[in-house]
């Protein structure tokens, strides 16, 4: 539908809950935010939803059971759909969640032209981590990995951008070194400069001393990936460089952002999907995930 056909004086679905006009319209392409957060705490109202401690985030159990998305139909609030543009795929609607991970992330750590940025791990949220990264106008993006062809598809999915890679090697499960000893020799084997921003999407215990070792003084590491809740950190790094340790928690206010990127060519995802499944092929389709083979970078289940 659209403005031609007598959508002038219609009303915009409200969003009842939040109590503005969501400004969606019956028949819009809309990519959706799958937590619903309260909207009325304290952390809703100053705009971080995200952290609000009442969120029910589809499939997820935290605060649940809460049903998933894996289904023909969904009622969802209006004030959490937003419109894709007519460039946009629905495939490519579904990458604006992951995305709107990369853009929070990159907003938080302050990121601006001219940075230098390390990213540890080529996943998905690494590989648009790095794209959103350049598309803020880093000039130098270097990513470490242990998988070959995760870096591999990395370079030419951010190309002609000069991404560096490197490759690393996991710690040996016959060493006796500390992790936090094999962090420091593997940092000064590889020379590496230190970085404005170092985003670590592994949660590796060994990756997360790296990041921080790799932070130049008053730099930033940003913590997206999940790993062990105890770890061994430089806390003397930390402390005497100022490096700003940060957390990310999904995303606020990130959608919007994440379709204009993609609506303007700054941004591309549709690489990232790897496989396809329609609806009714759902559990092929996760077992695919969970199995962690060799290419598989993110699974589309639709009816594209
Ligand atoms: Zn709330």
């Amino acid at each position: 539908m659209s403005s031609s056909d007598g959508r002038d004086g219609e009303n915009p679905v409200c969003c009842s809950s939040i109590g503005f006009d969501s400004g969606v319209f019956a028949g819009d392409r809309v990519a959706i935010e799958p937590g619903r957060s309260c909207g009325i705490c304290a952390r809703c109202r100053e705009g971080r939803y995200n952290l609000c401690p009442d969120m029910k985030f589809a499939a997820s159990l935290l605060q649940g059971p809460n049903d998933g998305t894996l289904r023909e139909w969904v009622t969802y609030p209006a004030g959490l759909c937003h419109k894709i543009p007519e460039s946009m795929t629905y495939e490519e609607g579904a990458m604006m969640e992951p995305l709107a991970v990369a853009v929070h992330s990159v907003r938080r750590t302050q990121l601006s032209a001219g940075n230098k940025v390390i990213v540890m791990g080529a996943g998905p949220i690494g590989l648009l981590v790095a794209a959103v990264s350049r598309a803020q106008g880093a000039t130098s993006i270097t990513l470490l990995d242990i998988n070959r062809s995760r870096l591999d598809f990395a370079r030419s999915y951010l190309a002609p951008f000069p991404l560096r890679t490197i490759l690393l090697t996991p710690k040996p499960r016959t060493s006796t070194e500390d992790n936090l000893d094999f962090s420091q020799h593997t940092v000064a084997e590889l020379g590496l400069d230190e970085v404005d921003v170092v985003f670590e999407c592994t949660g590796a215990e060994t990756c997360v001393q790296m990041s921080i070792l790799l932070a130049r003084r008053g730099g930033c590491v940003m913590m997206i990936g999940m790993g062990a809740k105890t770890q061994v950190l430089p806390v003397d790094v930390i402390g005497t460089r100022e490096v700003d340790i940060k957390g990310n928690f999904r995303y606020a206010n990130a959608h919007p952002s994440a379709i204009a990127l993609v609506e303007t060519g700054m941004v591309s995802t549709k690489e990232l999907i790897s496989h396809r499944f329609q609806l009714s092929e759902s559990i092929q389709a996760l077992e695919l995930l969970a199995s962690g083979a060799e290419g598989v970078i993110k699974v589309a289940i639709g009816d594209f």
